[in-house]
């Protein structure tokens, strides 16, 4: 679409994967322009007919369109958006996932497209969508992760886009996480940048801890991503008898917790076995009987059509 045009986005159309083309002067490559989503589609049993389930898919429509008008973006509608969500799952239902264990990721992207040389908007965008088959996101699988605390780098700052899904939030995370990696950790728990003591979220995933019946999250203030897988653990947590709390949370009462798991659409919920901070190694409950287990089973069943959607989360595609 042109911005010129009030921002409207032409039809689009399907194409095979393969490289687009770009100005090298586009708003996305010099200035950062550009925001994603990502989604997965869950293939249901086959005594169902087969076919796709989508997880509350307007909802990442809205979040793009939130995205968009921080990064001074025109969005697509929640209609286009997931309807070419939607067109894309079809282009590829030829492909099926091994049942349970993996499924279709989709990757919408939004990006100032049009050439711009002094710092503002682009004069064009462009909205596509593609997809390619997942299996589990940590190697470990559903097994439980091992995190590491960082304070010397963080990944958004107040006022900064660290509320939105754009692409440059994943670049300052890129040095962070390879040095854990390299240590041994799944991933890094990044902590807020100006008290250096309330946790944030994972590289790419919510952070919850428990305490008793007390189920704490973050709250988001702007510098979080406030996850959609986040938001239905808030509601299922909330149907089971917890009181789930959306709020600042500190280090200590991580290290405190009894649990502690992470949220995300490529992890689903991630039992969390140890958190490393300042050299310290602390373990938290995992298994069978935990609350990240109860609800990874919940959520997953939901979206791979198994149990009875009584929330009207999915979408058959
Ligand atoms: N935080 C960040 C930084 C992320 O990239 C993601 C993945 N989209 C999440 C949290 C989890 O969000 P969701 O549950 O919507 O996938």
């Amino acid at each position: 679409c042109s911005a010129e045009d009030g921002g409207g986005f032409a039809r689009g159309e399907l194409r095979r994967y393969g490289n687009i083309e770009l100005s090298p002067s586009s708003g996305v490559l010099n200035y950062a322009q550009g925001l994603f989503e990502g989604m997965k589609a869950y293939r249901r049993p086959e005594q169902q007919a087969g076919g796709y389930t989508l997880f509350r898919p307007e909802e990442n429509a809205r979040r793009m369109q939130h995205g968009a008008a921080r990064m001074c973006m025109p969005a697509p509608s929640v209609e286009q958006f997931v309807d070419a969500v939607k067109q894309t799952v079809l282009a590829n239902k030829r492909w099926v996932p091994p049942q349970g264990k993996g499924a279709l990721y989709l990757r919408p992207l939004l990006m100032g497209s049009g050439p711009i040389l002094g710092l503002a908007p682009a004069p064009e965008y462009t909205f596509l969508v593609y997809a390619a088959p997942v299996g589990n996101y940590f190697k470990e699988g559903l097994a439980p992760i091992n995190l590491v605390v960082d304070d010397e780098f963080h990944r958004a700052m107040p006022g900064g886009t660290g509320g939105v899904k754009t692409i440059a939030n994943y670049a300052p995370v890129l040095r962070a996480q390879m040095d854990a990696k390299s240590k041994g950790f799944t991933d890094v728990l990044y902590l807020d940048s100006v008290h250096k003591r309330y946790l944030e979220e994972v590289s790419s995933c919510n952070v919850f801890v428990v305490k008793g019946g007390v189920v704490a999250t973050p709250a988001t203030r702007g510098t979080i991503l406030p996850g959609i897988t986040r938001k239905s653990v808030i509601e299922l947590a909330g149907d089971r008898g917890y009181k789930v709390e959306e709020r600042l949370v500190s280090i200590d009462d991580l290290i405190d917790a009894d649990e502690v798991f992470c949220t995300g659409t490529a992890v689903v919920v991630a039992p969390v076995s140890t958190v490393t901070y300042r050299g310290q190694r602390h373990e938290f409950r995992t298994g069978p009987d935990t609350l990240s287990q109860e609800l990874y089973t919940t959520l997953t069943s939901i979206q791979m059509g198994v149990a009875e959607d009584s929330k009207g989360w999915t979408v058959a595609v």
